[in-house]
């Protein structure tokens, strides 16, 4: 594991590189960005670079540390995660024991706090006596997509370092490199809207293409009036319920796509591309419709999220699709 595996965030990961090199690395360190994004392996990257023997601005790779580190049993090195959507006062508790106790293997302690938003405020008025004045060779790195969840009291004690999308271009190319098709590289840097992990997680997964595929061929049925579908389908929407929001997301791009492909034939922003001559024979639709169908597929996204009653949001979206038709 090293910079060199990360696509994008040069800026980030030069000031990080720059800080070690003058030796002024912070104590306290808030990542802060979008999730997917890339925060967790350059925080990962930056830990071993910190423990490194060497001492250097970026991980040796060889040294007792560094070989430690990539096996995952680093005694100095402790990365914490939520449990159930929450880190307690109780596990930062214990962190803070951990931290008054001197490094083992290396000069170095680094502890990684990721989805640091989620520890209540309990936790976060523990760690913040140790934030003040940590110990000399401890160094914190909370990651967050939510800062403003954190205590203000906590944000202005760390140095923090700004995460952004990476861009389409990047991704493009960096998913052709691993030998993704040219339309598939665009349709997933369109629809992962500059997050490098879910890219990469899509373009493995065969399971989100069939989705999109029967996704694509059930709006066609829909659309063409097809209503026995939607009864047909809801089996496959409830084995489903766990990736929902990205289902419902290929349902938002494609109506989306339809709108930009009758208002310009052929648009650089249409993110379908692979498959136009579907979006042709749907272009029948007018866009009253059409926009009607996205704000019922952007309601049934916050109702699904919100616990409302998922087969019937679900069917009465489909139902919107179909109607008149
Ligand atoms: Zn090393």
């Amino acid at each position: 594991m090293d910079y060199n595996s990360i696509i994008g965030h040069r800026i980030a990961i030069e000031s990080l590189k720059r800080a070690v090199e003058n030796g002024n690395e912070s104590h306290f360190y808030i990542f802060e960005g979008d999730d997917g994004l890339g925060k967790r392996t350059i925080a990962k990257v930056f830990a071993k670079t910190l423990l490194c023997k060497e001492k250097n601005n970026e991980p040796c790779q060889i040294c007792s540390s560094c070989r430690k580190f990539d096996s995952g049993n680093h005694p100095d090195f402790m990365e914490i995660f939520p449990e159930k959507g929450l880190i307690k006062k109780g596990v930062i508790d214990q962190v803070i024991r951990s931290m008054a106790m001197a490094p083992f293997e290396s000069e170095k302690k680094v502890i990684v706090i990721d989805q640091a938003h989620m520890m209540n405020k309990e936790a976060q008025n523990a760690f913040l006596k140790t934030l003040e004045e940590p110990p000399g060779y401890m160094h914190i790195i909370f990651i967050t997509s939510s800062a403003k969840n954190l205590l203000q009291t906590i944000r202005s004690r760390g140095q923090n370092v700004k995460f952004y999308p990476i861009s389409k271009e990047d991704i493009v190319k960096f998913l052709l490199e691993r030998d993704v098709d040219m339309e598939m590289a665009n349709f997933l840097s369109e629809f992962t809207k500059g997050s490098i992990g879910k890219a990469i997680r899509l373009s493995e997964s065969e399971d989100f293409f069939n989705t999109r595929e029967w996704v694509l061929e059930l709006i066609d049925s829909l659309v063409k009036g097809e209503k026995w579908k939607v009864f047909a389908t809801m089996d496959r929407f409830t084995e489903n319920k766990d990736n929902i929001q990205e289902i419902l997301e290929i349902f938002l791009f494609w109506f989306r796509d339809l709108i930009l492909y009758k208002t310009f034939q052929d648009s650089d922003l249409i993110i379908n591309r692979d498959k136009k001559i579907l979006l042709r024979e749907q272009s029948f639709l007018d866009f009253e419709k059409i926009n009607d169908i996205i704000e019922k597929i952007v309601k049934t996204m916050e109702d699904v999220q919100t616990n409302v009653n998922f087969q019937l949001s679900i069917e009465t979206m489909l139902f919107r699709i179909q109607e008149e038709f």
